[in-house]
């Protein structure tokens, strides 16, 4: 989105418009005039309800339910991939350039419900206001820049060369076509852009859909379904079920009915549904995107101001529950006491509270389930290591009904210890001493992941890390986040190793042809 000269992106969203603010809160009087409400799944293009419903309830306020939503089962997700089935025909073959105008529109009434969509986000999620606005504008841009990909590239159909035939003409053409029905399966802390993402790049491409959200945030999909709704799209395009992952989603991975599957979740789950996935009866496309434990790396050459902001925003940011989270803190020697130093005092003055004030920076964390690792993590901590900063919940007062947890800092763990490996996703990150950069690109690639990672240091160095280091996404010098905050067109976002099975970035120049299978046309002639 953008106001004024001002587009919002997760770089640039540090001091936006006042405007922003005044919208934000107008649209959040107006999503709580409506919490409570019953919300149906989108099978067909009709509302389909499901015998049995549950609530989805504010993490920063367990006492409020946001609203109530159908607990999917294995009948519902076969209705929805019914549908889907039936639609590929129209689908497919109605002009690209129809379907890209449909995908624009929806676009376009994201960008109009923005400020609604976010104070959804804010509440659901545990997002600060900034973070939700950037996940819903993110979202818009992520159908654009799908829709860009197909103009620019023709609806990839593109003429190949003309074998030498004598007393022949042949033309050959190459077309990407889509694979059919495509199952979207997204996690909590990205509801929006890894849900809209996907579904964007899968049906533009002509592929049918089927939308599973996380359980944790069926609200913003449902709205993301709705302009998808509202922009025309025929009946069965597109699909969204909600209910709990290991029935509903497990029945979506088991049917024989899919054709392709984009999963972006843990890492447990991902390898889960790689091999659930690959038991039909021919190898089918499955995109994983998983999670992450990023590292940044501070030099003795860096601005140590630099690396304390870039740093502490991608702790810290959503409360640490981003597959980016600079996780992993790794500093040379000669400049570590004065870095951690710096970093402890910023981390003490963030705002932690109600994510729909303007003045928050970290909300709750998203769900019952995260508080107690958090707890446990910070327990374990305290004895192997040395907690700098934070390792404690927030019971008191306003912070009673929620799942406030303090930006914790820890440094002294042992290298061997299982958190250096685990991703832990709530806001604790471990700090490292090293004595050079060797040991510090050892360090960080000793990781079963390969996602995001930042370098704070000179630009030899840069080049140096740029090499070695073993991560599908790399910042260098950055104060707008060391690992975090990548934009659609700008830092397609994907991983390597266990972050990710394609090696081609969402939200980049190789990620549409993911979606759909090459056909080769040859027609031949008489000469
Ligand atoms: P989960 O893996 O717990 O869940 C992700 C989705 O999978 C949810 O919709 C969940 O449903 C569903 N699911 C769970 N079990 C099954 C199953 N057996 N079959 C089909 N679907 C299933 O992840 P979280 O929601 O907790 O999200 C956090 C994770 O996502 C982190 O690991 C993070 O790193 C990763 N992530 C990766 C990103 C990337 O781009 N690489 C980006 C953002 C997050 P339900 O909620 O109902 O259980």
């Amino acid at each position: 989105m953008s106001t004024e000269g001002f587009k919002l992106t997760y770089a640039t969203m540090f001091n936006p418009p006042e405007e922003m603010h005044i919208q934000f809160e107008a649209a959040l009087v107006k999503v709580k005039a409506a919490l409570g409400q019953e919300y149906a799944m989108i099978i067909n293009g009709k509302d389909h309800y499901s015998s049995e419903k549950f609530e989805d309830r504010s993490p920063a306020d367990n006492d409020v339910i946001l609203g109530v939503f159908q607990k999917g089962n294995a009948q519902d997700a076969d209705a929805a991939l019914a549908a889907a089935r039936k639609a590929f025909q129209g689908w497919s073959h109605i002009p690209w350039q129809e379907r890209v105008r449909l995908i624009r529109k929806a676009a376009g009434l994201m960008d109009e419900r923005l400020y609604e969509f976010a104070a959804v986000i804010a509440m659901e999620v545990g997002k600060n206001r900034v973070e939700a606005l950037g996940d819903v504008a993110e979202t818009a841009d992520l159908f654009r820049y799908a829709c860009d990909r197909m103009e620019t590239n023709n609806g990839y159909v593109y003429e190949m060369g003309q074998d030498p035939l004598s007393g022949y003409k042949a033309t050959n053409f190459s077309f990407l076509r889509p694979y059919g029905v495509w199952v979207v399966v997204s996690p909590f802390n990205f509801p929006c852009a890894l849900t809209g993402g996907p579904t964007a790049a899968a049906l533009v491409t002509g592929n049918t859909v089927v939308i599973k959200p996380a359980s944790d945030t069926p609200w913003t999909s449902r709205l993301i379904a709705e302009c998808l709704r509202d922009a025309g799209l025929p009946d069965g395009a597109f699909n969204y079920v909600t209910g709990s992952g290991s029935s509903l989603g497990q029945a979506l991975i088991d049917s024989p009915e899919v054709n392709g599957i984009t999963f972006t979740g843990s890492y447990d789950v991902g390898m889960q549904i790689y091999r659930d996935f690959s038991r039909g009866h021919w190898p089918r496309p499955t995109i994983l995107e998983m999670g992450g434990k990023n590292s940044a790396i501070v030099s003795r050459h860096a601005d140590l101001e630099t690396a304390a902001t870039g740093i502490l925003r991608s702790a810290f940011g959503l409360q640490g529950q981003k597959c980016s989270a600079c996780s992993r803190i790794i500093i040379e020697e000669p400049v570590y006491d004065q870095l951690v130093g710096r970093l402890v005092e910023m981390t003490r003055a963030l705002e932690i509270g109600d994510p729909t004030e303007r003045k928050v920076y970290l909300g709750p964390v998203a769900n019952r389930s995260s508080y107690l690792d958090y707890q446990n993590f910070a327990e374990d901590l305290h004895q192997n290591g040395r907690i700098l900063t934070g390792g404690k919940i927030l019971e008191e007062g306003d912070y009673a009904r929620g799942y406030f947890c303090t930006p914790t800092l820890v440094d002294e763990l042992p290298l061997d210890h299982p958190l250096w490996q685990r991703e832990m996703f709530v806001p604790i990150s471990t700090i490292a001493r090293v004595k050079d950069l060797e040991q510090a690109m050892a360090l960080a690639n000793n990781v079963a992941y390969g996602l995001t990672a930042g370098f704070y240091g000179n630009s030899d160095e840069a080049q140096w890390f740029y090499d070695k280091i073993e991560s599908g996404v790399t910042y260098v010098n950055r104060p707008q986040g060391a690992t975090t905050g990548a934009w659609p067109g700008y830092q397609p976002f994907g991983g390597w190793k266990g972050s990710g099975s394609t090696g081609k970035n969402a939200g980049g120049l190789y990620y549409l042809p993911l979606y759909m299978h090459e056909q080769i046309r040859t027609m031949v002639s008489k000469s």
